[in-house]
């Protein structure tokens, strides 16, 4: 966690109030609480009342897409259209309505440089127009960075909902809500060195969607449950620290990143880097180290104190494909031979100096002990 959401942290957990009672020390804290709410709609430019807030992403995720889509099945639409590559906190729900409440699913593909093709996606919200509860496609890329042209996806959809996972942009590149145009939008505090477990979906003015939790009310009746006020002034914190500094932060990341693809082309020529380099987050860089196994590769460079991931996701100890660099194009053998870094202010450059001494004998070790052809 950053230091300024450490001190908010600190300070907010002294305070015993909830902030749903009437009580003195409950409205103390709901002040502060509200005081958050703006902080949040500030950093993401959007009206204090659109900010609802919820424990994870992927509780956000679940309510814009599983309310919008309740929504639109009023007016009898069923069809949700969404991307090949999306965090699995969009595609896991999406697919959950498919599967329990008849929801058509269209998943747009993505191209080799991880773009959605925006070409396909008109056509098909042309076929299905007046059937269409909600478009979700996010709006960067986890695992390979990607940023989406979302402005155009809004053209596109015209008066049909359009909700975008901003979990990864926020607090990295520019972001703003009003300018993003869409109805729905999720962030996370802990992506921006904010505390794990509080997040928040952004929605617009107005809209009365189908809550996913019910009971106590809170938030317009949209997410009940006790509000976690230590967590949510935290996240603010953390919020307004992401949004104050980070133009000189995004400069940075992105000299280590053109550091780190120049260090890696130049000592493994064969790899390659997944994604497009120009429209993309500045901290992810995912590469292909062919005939590697990535999850060697990456306990080897373990060993040497470099940490990365590999570009497969783990579900219950089982290393699977990862479905974003499928979508992309890549076959499954690539897939187990790639790796993301993640790069943050506080990396150096040093430290990719050390990655550059290490990697071509760590790459061979991986190729010999593979057995990739
Ligand atoms: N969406 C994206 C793009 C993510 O990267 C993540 C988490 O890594 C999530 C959603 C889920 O967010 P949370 O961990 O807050 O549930």
């Amino acid at each position: 966690m950053v230091e300024p959401a450490i001190a908010a942290l600190t300070d907010a957990i002294k305070k015993l109030g909830n902030a749903s009672s009437l009580h003195s020390a409950g409205r103390s804290v709901r002040k502060d609480l509200e005081q958050a709410r703006e902080q949040i709609a500030q950093a993401i430019d959007c009206a204090p009342s659109e900010v609802i807030f919820t424990a994870t992403g992927t509780e956000a995720n679940n309510l814009a897409i599983k309310g919008l889509y309740w929504l639109g099945v009023k007016k009898n639409k069923k069809v949700i259209i969404t991307s090949t590559f999306e965090h699995h906190a969009v595609a896991d729900p999406i697919t959950w309505l498919a599967e329990h409440e008849g929801a058509q699913v269209v998943a747009i593909d993505v191209d080799r440089n991880g773009f959605v093709d925006l070409k396909q996606l008109a056509t098909r919200v042309e076929e299905h127009k007046n059937n269409i509860a909600l478009i979700s496609i996010m709006h960067a890329n986890n695992e390979v960075g990607t940023i989406q042209d979302i402005n155009q996806v809004v053209k596109i959809a015209g008066d049909i909902p359009v909700h975008s996972d901003c979990v990864q942009s926020f607090g990295k590149v520019e972001l703003s809500f009003k300018k993003l145009g869409v109805t729905a939008a999720t962030i996370s505090a802990h992506k921006i060195g904010g505390p794990l477990g509080v997040a928040a979906l952004i929605l617009r003015k107005g809209l009365d969607i189908e809550p996913v939790l019910h009971g106590g009310g809170q938030e317009r009746d949209l997410r009940s449950g006790t509000f976690n006020a230590p967590g949510i002034i935290s996240f603010a914190a953390a919020a307004a620290n992401a949004v104050d500094n980070r133009k000189e932060r995004e400069l940075k990341i992105r000299e280590l990143k053109s550091e780190l693809i120049q260090t890696i082309k130049k000592n493994i020529p064969d790899a390659w880097v997944n994604g497009d380099q120009v429209k993309s987050l500045p901290g992810i860089v995912s590469i292909t180290f062919p005939k590697t196994d990535s999850e060697g590769l990456l306990l080897l460079l373990d060993g040497e104190g470099i940490a990365c991931s590999t570009g497969s996701a783990c579900s219950a100890g089982v290393q699977r494909p990862s479905h974003v660099l499928m979508a992309m194009g890549l076959t499954e053998d690539e897939t187990t031979s790639t790796l993301r870094f993640s790069l943050s202010y506080s990396n150096t450059i040093n430290e990719i100096a050390k990655l550059g001494s290490v990697i071509a004998t760590v790459v061979a070790r991986s190729k010999a002990a593979s057995g990739k052809k």
